[in-house]
């Protein structure tokens, strides 16, 4: 079956607090590719105080540890939807700060701890030096198997239980610069620190959470190719980039 008649729901959370480095460009990749495919996207945001709508695809940014303290209270309130949704295979990406809240929680070097939803089992806790730079990772997700991006947080991420790291680090420091792991998977919830915008330039992987998207509305479709020429070449031309 083609895509013609399916509709995917993206839900953009918290926007206003949690939106650093071109984060939005995740949004406009995914809904670009899935358009082009004739998909029908609907797109939602969510800011504080609203409900949490059914959605497809949840989105959630980074952002400063200030800007983490409003929006680790709100998600408290939604935990229980949330957690459901992830329970039938919705997708979930989470960048950095959003990441960190997709989890267990995060300690800040000189703040209150911030409790996570733990839609992923792991947690983080700040350190002193920053991690600033490129970052090329590899993961067994996707053909080609190569993720980039560009990371730049405090915060150190140590996965627990039964979520997996998204990939292993190549350049960078990724999780937390000692276990070579960066970003995690737990059923379909992704979280990263790879900032850039990532998906804009990891087209492989943003047609692969469509599919999974996809998967929870037919089981039978395929994606036509699109002409990657532009994405790859920006792809292509930040593996191995120096840290
Ligand atoms: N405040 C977090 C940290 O520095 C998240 C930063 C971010 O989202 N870029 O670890």
């Amino acid at each position: 079956m083609g895509t013609g008649n399916l509709k995917l729901t993206i839900c953009h959370l918290y926007p206003k607090l949690l939106n650093l480095y071109g984060d939005i460009g995740n949004i406009k990749a995914l809904q670009y590719r899935a358009e082009n495919r004739g998909i029908e996207v609907n797109l939602k945001e969510v800011n504080a105080g609203d409900d949490i709508p059914n959605a497809d695809i949840y989105f959630i940014g980074g952002g400063q540890d200030r800007q983490q303290v409003d929006v680790s209270f709100e998600l408290q309130k939604h935990k229980d939807f949330l957690t459901k949704q992830r329970d039938e295979n919705k997708v979930f990406l989470a960048i950095c700060g959003g990441y960190q809240l997709l989890a267990d929680y995060f300690q800040p070097i000189d703040g209150e701890k911030l409790i996570g939803i733990s839609l992923l089992s792991g947690y983080t806790v700040g350190g002193k030096k920053r991690f600033i730079g490129n970052v090329t990772a590899k993961t067994e997700f996707t053909t080609p198997e190569t993720l980039v991006g560009f990371e730049n947080h405090s915060g150190r991420t140590y996965l627990t239980g039964s979520t997996k790291p998204l990939s292993h680090i190549i350049v960078g420091n990724g999780n937390n610069g000692e276990d070579l792991t960066e970003g995690a998977r737990y059923k379909n919830v992704f979280g990263t620190y790879l900032h850039g915008s990532f998906l804009p330039k990891n087209p492989h992987f943003t047609d692969y959470l469509i599919k999974l998207a996809l998967n929870n509305l037919s089981e039978d479709f395929e994606l036509p190719p699109l002409d990657d020429t532009i994405e790859m070449n920006a792809h292509k031309s930040l593996i191995n980039k120096p840290y």
